[in-house]
């Protein structure tokens, strides 16, 4: 199973930056998640509980060539 865009997260604001916006869980940003479950830690609430739903992160992409994962890894 897997969705297009995860960009239904719970979001806030970053603080003292008006247009910029953050996972509530995690902290990330919008802008380094960019609509991708894996954008999130993998400790994100929002992530665990779509993975637990059966939802994929992209780990398995068949052409992630001009992708680096530089933010995802930390665990
Ligand atoms: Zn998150």
């Amino acid at each position: 199973m897997k969705k297009l865009f995860y960009i239904d997260y719970p979001q806030e604001h970053l603080e003292g930056h008006m247009h910029r916006y953050r996972c509530v869980h995690c902290k990330e940003e919008t802008t380094i998640i960019n609509g991708r479950l894996e954008g999130h830690l993998s400790s994100c609430e929002y992530r665990v509980k779509l993975e637990s739903a059966g939802y994929e992160s992209e780990k398995a992409a068949s052409t992630n060539t001009l992708v680096s994962h530089d933010a995802d890894d930390f665990d």
